[in-house]
C-alpha cells in the first residue's frame, strides 16, 4: 500500500466510524426507547393477539430522528437485524415512531416483510397509518395511535374491515398513458444509447444480450450486449450492471434459528416495503 491508499483508507475508516448508526437490541415486542407509551401492557397483548391469529411478528419501536440515517433506513436496519417475521413466511411488521424535536420532523414507519406484501401492499399500509395513526400522532398520544393501528391490523387480518387504498380520484386512463409513456421512453432510450461505429460512424444494432452474472438477493449480477456495425460489421461489447433482487440486505440463514416465544424473533427481512409519514 502506498501513502495515497492509506490516507484513502483512513478516511474511509474515520467516516465509517462517525457516520454509522447501531441498531438498537431489542427487548421485547414493543422496544420503547423513548419512554412516550405508558400502555406498553395493552400493545404487547396485541402483539400476541395478532401473532396468535395469523403468526405475523410484530415490533414496535421508538426512537429519536438521527442526523445520519434516515427514519426508513433506520425501520429497514432495524428489521434485518433483529429478523423480525417467521423465516420461511417473511411475515413481520416494524412499526417505527421517530421523533424529532423539529416540528414536522417526526415521522412514522411501517415496514413489512417480503410475506406480508400481499395482504399489507404499501398503499394498504399508508392507509393504515392515515386512518389510525396520523391524529393521535400530531397529537401526541402515541399510545393510542399504536393501540388503534394494532387493532385496525387485527381486524384487517380477521376480515373485519377492508383497508380501501388511499386512491384519491385514480383515473385507471391514466396508467395506460404511463404504461405506453414509459414504453416509448424505453424505446427512445435503446435506440439513443446504441452506440455508433468507431470505423465508419454508422449507429450499431444489438445484437446480443447476454447474462454473465445472475443477479441474487445478495449481490449485483452482470451481462453484456454485443453490438454490430450493419455497414462493416465491427464489433463492440458492453457490460452492464443487473441490479440485485429485492433490496434489503440482511435477513435470512443467520442466527438462532425460528421461535416462537416471548420477545425473539423468527429471521424474517424486510421486503423493503410499508409505508411512512412526516408529522
Ligand atoms: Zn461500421
Amino acid at each position: 500500500m502506498n501513502k495515497k491508499s492509506i490516507t484513502i483508507f483512513l478516511i474511509m475508516y474515520i467516516s465509517i466510524l462517525i457516520f454509522s448508526w447501531e441498531v438498537p437490541k431489542h427487548y421485547s415486542n414493543t422496544n420503547d426507547y423513548l419512554n412516550i407509551l405508558k400502555e406498553d401492557q395493552k400493545i404487547e397483548n396485541l402483539i400476541k393477539d395478532i401473532r396468535s391469529n395469523k403468526g405475523i411478528e410484530i415490533a414496535v419501536v421508538t426512537l429519536s430522528v438521527q442526523d445520519e440515517i434516515t427514519p426508513k433506513e433506520m425501520a429497514t436496519e432495524i428489521f434485518n437485524s433483529w429478523k423480525i417475521g417467521d423465516k420461511e413466511k417473511d411475515n413481520g411488521l416494524l412499526i417505527l415512531i421517530a421523533l424529532s424535536e423539529e416540528k414536522g420532523k417526526s415521522r412514522i414507519e411501517i415496514e413489512t416483510g417480503y410475506g406480508l406484501e400481499g395482504d399489507f401492499p404499501d398503499g394498504k399500509v399508508g392507509r393504515l397509518i392515515d386512518t389510525y395513526m396520523m391524529e393521535n400522532l400530531s397529537k401526541k398520544n402515541y399510545d393510542l395511535a399504536v393501540i388503534n393501528v394494532l387493532e385496525a391490523i387485527n381486524d384487517y387480518i380477521s376480515g373485519d374491515i377492508d383497508l380501501e387504498e388511499s386512491s384519491d380520484d385514480f383515473n385507471p386512463i391514466f396508467l395506460v398513458f404511463i404504461i405506453m409513456g414509459t414504453f416509448i421512453i424505453i424505446v427512445l432510450i435503446a435506440i439513443f444509447t446504441t452506440p455508433k461505429c468507431s470505423s465508419c460512424g454508422k449507429r450499431m444494432k444489438m445484437s446480443q444480450k447476454r447474462v454473465i452474472k445472475r443477479a441474487t438477493r445478495y449481490s449485483a449480477g452482470q451481462g453484456l450486449y454485443v453490438y454490430k456495425c450493419p455497414n462493416c460489421g465491427n464489433i463492440y461489447r458492453k457490460t452492464y450492471i443487473i441490479p440485485r433482487i429485492g433490496s434489503s440486505s440482511g435477513g435470512f440463514g443467520g442466527g438462532s434459528g425460528s421461535s416462537s416465544g416471548g420477545s425473539s424473533f423468527g429471521g424474517g427481512s424486510s421486503g423493503g416495503g410499508g409505508a411512512g409519514r412526516s408529522f
